[in-house]
């Protein structure tokens, strides 16, 4: 725990202050989150709805970001305090957050989520579903949301190129979809990409947006990802 400043210190040198971290938190308990805010740290992401919820009531100055695969019947636990959520993963889901958003009389910030990786796993639009719902009038009509970007997760794999040519790509598609479908609007600025194992490339490749766990927070003692 002692350790989790002097990190977060460490990775803002080789981070440009103009790209937000998201502290990944999940599995981490409430002194290690208060621990990493006591160096600066204001963003914290969470996979599961649960989990997020929980460290909202007992730390509720933090910023909170979902960053996991989200059911549409759990976003109404969610929708009075999330700061964003970056794993838009489908309209039903997005149609949900604008109905329960509107319901606490807030817009809540979202990413559409691209699936970029190898694995078939991974949850997110492909290209041209996203590009589907962009053109869709029923989504255009939604009052609640505000689509502010994209989040993408890489393959796990070792191989360095693989990866970037999978950040390069989302970052392309971010520009394209920036001048075709949000020409005017300046909240569509967010680059989601990079973790622990390649921010590097991801801030290379254009991220503004690392969502960085273990680097932080030491090893999770196990995979909840
Ligand atoms: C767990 C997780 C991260 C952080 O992973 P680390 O490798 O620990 O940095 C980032 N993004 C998502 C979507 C995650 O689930």
């Amino acid at each position: 725990m002692n350790h989790i400043a002097q990190n977060i210190n460490e990775l803002r040198l080789h981070i440009p202050s103009h790209i937000k971290i998201i502290a990944v938190s999940k599995t981490k308990t409430v002194p290690e989150i208060c621990e990493a805010m006591k160096a600066g740290q204001l963003c914290f992401g969470e996979n599961r709805v649960q989990e997020l919820t929980a460290k909202h009531e007992q730390v509720p100055e933090a910023q909170w970001h979902l960053i996991g695969h989200l059911q549409t019947n759990k976003v109404k636990y969610i929708a009075p305090f999330v700061r964003m959520i970056q794993s838009v993963d489908s309209f039903r889901v997005l149609e949900e957050i604008d109905r329960q958003a509107g319901r606490c009389n807030r817009v809540i910030d979202c990413l559409l989520q691209i699936h970029i990786a190898r694995e078939e796993t991974k949850f997110g639009f492909d290209g041209d579903e996203a590009i589907e719902l962009l053109n869709n009038v029923e989504f255009q009509s939604l009052k609640h949301v505000r689509i502010c970007g994209l989040m993408g997760v890489a393959t796990l794999t070792d191989d360095m190129e693989a990866v970037r040519k999978e950040f390069r790509g989302l970052s392309r598609f971010f520009q394209r979809i920036r001048q075709d479908y949000f020409p005017a609007d300046p909240s569509f600025c967010e680059l989601s990409m990079g973790m622990s194992d390649d921010y590097r490339i991801a801030v290379e490749e254009g991220a503004t947006m690392v969502r960085i766990g273990s680097l932080i927070f030491g090893a999770r003692l196990y995979r909840n990802s």
